[in-house]
């Protein structure tokens, strides 16, 4: 039997008791940090394989935590336990290289659920594209630009992931046709006006150094402008 350790980063004693005898009851281990100090010693003190992480700590942000694992090119898992409802924290989360998040209050079946789903998967993380400032999470069909949310239909929507995908490449209108036409619905011509769309949702939304640019002829290419000195 796998036996996963797990470092439960919480301050509510409460909540961290209940989490921790959860996961234990699956057969895990259960490393209990009550603040990001001590989160610091547990990840120092040994192999984990996922961090459980809330965000409102005494000494200061989980999202701190967070940044420093990844600055350090660790890709431990880690699931967000969020108190704080708006949106900006969970996408700041994401964007910060959290594999999940669950808010509270939340079910500990949920919990134990999301730990299980985020174990199997490695591959979760392959469900974010990321280019530059643009982060796409195919789960919940968001894209981000610089954590500016781009309000994009369903299409519109695999158009820009198709291209974030490829991105750099000039990929062509019969690629993107091949990709999305499962049901025969999208043409040349639907293409063009799905991608001026975008277009206009990102000027909209003031994105500054992300850009479907076209290549005459042939197709378009996801650029990334932000090295471009303006
Ligand atoms: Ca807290």
């Amino acid at each position: 039997m796998v036996r996963y350790r797990v470092l439960l980063v919480e301050d509510d004693p409460v909540i961290a008791k209940s989490v921790k005898l959860n996961l234990e009851l699956e057969g895990w281990e259960c490393v209990h940090a009550a603040n990001l100090a001590e989160a610091k010693v547990a990840e120092a003190g040994g192999p984990l394989s996922l961090v459980i992480l809330d965000l409102g700590l005494p000494d200061g942000s989980g999202l701190s935590f967070l940044k420093e694992l990844r600055e350090k090119n660790s890709r431990l898992p880690v699931i967000i336990l969020t108190a704080q409802t708006d949106e900006a924290s969970v996408v700041t989360g994401l964007e910060s290289g959290a594999n999940d998040y669950v808010k509270k209050p939340f079910s500990l079946k949920e919990l134990v659920a999301r730990v299980r789903v985020v174990m199997r998967e490695p591959a979760l993380r392959e469900n974010q594209v990321r280019f530059g400032p643009l982060l796409i999470l195919k789960e919940s069909r968001t894209a981000t630009v610089a954590g500016v949310q781009i309000e994009l239909n369903r299409r519109e929507f695999e158009i820009l992931t198709y291209l974030a995908d490829h991105a750099g490449q000039v990929v062509t209108r019969e690629r993107l046709l091949d990709a999305l036409n499962a049901d025969g619905e999208v043409t040349d011509r639907t293409i063009d006006s799905h991608i001026s769309h975008i277009r206009a949702r990102f000027k909209k939304a003031d994105v500054q150094h992300v850009a479907i640019t076209s290549v005459y002829g042939v197709g378009y290419r996801l650029e990334d402008k932000s090295d471009v000195v303006p």
